[in-house]
Order: C-alpha cells, then structure tokens, then sequence
C-alpha cells in the first residue's frame, strides 16, 4: 500500500511538535528528505509523491527518536561542516558551526606561512577539523588523535569519505606525540562537570559527555595542553583553541603563564568569544 508523502510529513510534524521539539517543521522535513533520499525542492514540488508502508514506517520511527530528543544528526548520520560532509555517530561530537570560526583563524594563519605546515589537531573526535584543514590547505600536513578508539574509527572513515589526507594517532593528549608543529588546534571538551545537567537533552542525554566534560572549572585541557604544548611547538609556533564564550580571560592567562605571547580572542557569528589563538615564544 503507498501513502502520500505529504501526509506522512503531516503526521510527523505533529508528532515532534507535540513532544516540544522546537524545530519540528524543519526536522520533519529534513528526515523525510533522507528517508527518501529527495531534495528540499522535489519533496515540496511534487506533491503527488507517495511511499509504501515499510518506509513510512522507518520514518515514524526516526519521527519517534526525535521526539526522545535523539540529535537529527544522528538519525541521518551526517553533518555538514565547512562544505564538507561528515558522518557523524554518538561516539562523536556533531560538528558545529561555530567551530568553522576555528578552523577559518588557522587557514587565514597557515596560508602565510611558506612551504609545507605542519598540523596536530588534539582531541578530534569525526576529524573535522583536521580534515577540512587538509582539504582546505593543500601544503598542509595534518596529524590528529583522540583518546577515543571509536572517535577515530569514525575520524578514519572521515578522512576516506572526503578524500582527504590526515594521519591518525590514538593518544590521550600528546602521550604518543613526538616531532614539532607549526600550528597545534584543539575544540577540547570544555563544559563545567556542574553545567553538564543543564545542557539541551539532545546534547546531556546522548553527545558523548567524553567529549564534553571540560572538569570542575572547564578549563582542564587548556591547562594541560598549553602546559605541555613547548615540547610539540616548533619556535614562534601557534596554539588555537575553541573556547567557551566566557573562557577568553582564564584561558589567555593560562597562555601568559606558560610563555605564550600575541593572544587574540576571536567571536563567533552570534558574537561571542570563541576561538583564541597565542604565540609560543622563544626561551
Ligand atoms: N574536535 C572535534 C570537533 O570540533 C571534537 C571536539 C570534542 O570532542 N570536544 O567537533
């Protein structure tokens, strides 16, 4: 038996606005586009569209996960990010936009350097970051690890979706490390243990929270990634971070302490502090 595709995103609709999904119309919309792998444009021109039962089934269902506030990134298993796409699972951070803020402050850094740039990207959870680095700038050589086994697994596949050209490392930190970079970048996990409670269900019930908890005051990996970058900096090299939009001040004196110098605090687009990036200076 077919349906129409236009009742079943009816149905949809409801269902996620009666469960207080705040984006219901969009997120309906979106997952009947992948359910039936359409555009925007043919699901809404072509009215007279119809499915069989099975794939209104499987549609109700992801509808069903939605209203569990299960992220829609994880229902369609993508996300893009910098033009790029990504897939994404929950032993990974779904990429954010924000984070393009990041990503742009190195390109803009590494286009000036000349020759080949080196990259350590710490904490990389899908790999975004290292891997736009790569496709984006095409002198860049581009290292990546996390703690997390199947963070990389999902890091690798990344890699050979978008055809790009990141070595991958399992290490906690720098632990399995060695040579000099000219640029080290890091989103780490930077939310207060105390703040986690409070966070959207999407992202407290079902991001991994490894990839969230920052510690008591937040700040744990800036510490122990500033303190610890000397050794994995060539001289005069750069360390970028996200940051939390009221971490700017703390993270810049953990910068200061430990011999960086040039901090600059960049915003993102809703205007708040999000990227900051320092000078290693010589000793
Ligand atoms: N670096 C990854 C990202 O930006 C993961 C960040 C994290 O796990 N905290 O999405």
């Amino acid at each position: 038996m077919e349906v129409l595709v236009k009742d079943i995103i009816v149905e949809g609709e409801q269902a996620l606005k009666h469960c207080n999904i705040d984006d219901w119309k969009t997120d309906s919309l979106l997952l009947a586009e992948y359910f039936l792998g359409v555009t925007r444009k043919q699901l809404l021109l072509n009215q007279g569209l119809t499915v069989d039962v099975k794939l209104k089934r499987d549609y109700m269902d992801a509808i069903q996960s939605r209203c569990h506030h299960i992220p829609l990134q994880y229902l369609t298993g993508t996300q893009e990010f910098m033009g790029l796409e990504f897939e994404v699972n929950t032993d990974v951070l779904i990429p954010r936009q924000d984070t393009e803020v990041l990503v742009e402050a190195v390109l803009t850094y590494i286009d000036k350097i000349p020759g080949e740039k080196k990259v350590l990207d710490l904490c990389t959870g899908s790999g975004c970051i290292a891997v736009s680095i790569d496709k984006m700038c095409g002198s860049a050589k581009v290292t990546a690890c996390d703690i997390s086994e199947k963070a990389l697994e999902t890091a690798v596949r990344n890699n050979q979706k978008n055809k790009a050209a990141v070595t991958f490392i399992r290490s906690d930190l720098f632990e399995q490390i060695s040579g000099k970079f000219d640029v080290i970048v890091s989103n780490p996990p930077y939310i207060r243990t105390d703040e986690i409670p409070k966070l959207m269900p999407e992202v407290k019930n079902h991001e991994p929270v490894i990839a969230l908890d920052g510690d008591a005051d937040g700040l744990k990996f800036y510490r122990m990634i500033v303190g610890n970058a000397r050794e994995f900096l060539k001289p005069e090299g750069m360390l970028f971070f996200e940051i939390g939009c009221e971490q700017g001040e703390d993270v810049q004196s953990i910068f200061i302490q430990n011999g960086f110098s040039n901090v600059t605090v960049q915003k993102d687009l809703a205007g708040n502090d999000r990227v900051i990036y320092a000078k290693l200076e010589r000793k």
